[in-house]
């Protein structure tokens, strides 16, 4: 046979990884016969899971009335879930913008608190409306049946929005201090 050197050393691109976990039996914390829940590599929080769809949906874009009942069942594991961990406050939803392919949901507990948090952007991408919660996704669903993307501008906007605290008024100097400051809660 053949030898295909070129093949036998191609790396998958690291926007799979998700992709790659999901058939890690080490990285799934839970499945459904339409979802898998997988905990996050890099948690941004003491509690951070990632709900995907079996089927190959490549974002909540490309959602439509089709996939209400997969996304109650999205619902249906988020509560499931918040009740596993019933000492924490979770919160689900979707980055507007994800790096990763394979649409996933966050499944994320309100601390913050995580070696792998260490940036504006990290901060950002959960704490502003750059985070589109499960609720709000599933709700544009039904009325409008797909749901609306947002401008570069705003996107902007959103990640260079000051750091504040998610659970009082403080204003942190930096990520350092704000980090420290979240011990506090
Ligand atoms: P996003 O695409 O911005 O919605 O976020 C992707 C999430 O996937 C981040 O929270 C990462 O920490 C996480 N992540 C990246 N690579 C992997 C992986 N191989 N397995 C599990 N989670 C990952
Ligand atoms: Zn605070």
């Amino acid at each position: 046979m053949q030898n295909n050197s070129n093949q036998k050393h191609v790396k998958n691109h690291w926007s799979l990884g998700l992709l790659e976990s999901m058939n890690d039996p080490s990285s799934v914390y839970k499945e459904t016969d339409k979802v898998v829940v997988i905990k996050d590599k890099y948690p941004k929080a003491k509690v951070h899971y990632l709900v995907l769809p079996r089927d190959n949906i490549n974002s909540i874009y490309n959602l439509d009335k089709s996939h209400i009942l997969l996304l109650e069942e999205f619902g249906k594991v988020f509560h499931d879930i918040q009740e596993e961990h019933s000492d924490l406050e979770l919160k689900a939803g979707f980055h507007s913008i994800p790096s990763m392919q394979r649409m996933h949901m966050h499944i994320i507990s309100k601390d913050m608190i995580s070696a792998c948090l260490k940036t504006k952007i990290h901060w950002n991408s959960f704490t502003t409306s750059f985070f589109l919660p499960y609720k709000d996704v599933l709700r544009s669903l039904k009325d409008n049946g797909h749901v609306e993307k947002i401008s570069t501008e705003k996107h902007k906007t959103l990640m260079s929005t000051p750091l504040k605290c998610n659970q009082c008024e403080f204003v942190p100097k930096n990520m350092p201090d704000l980090k420290k400051h979240l011990l506090s809660h």
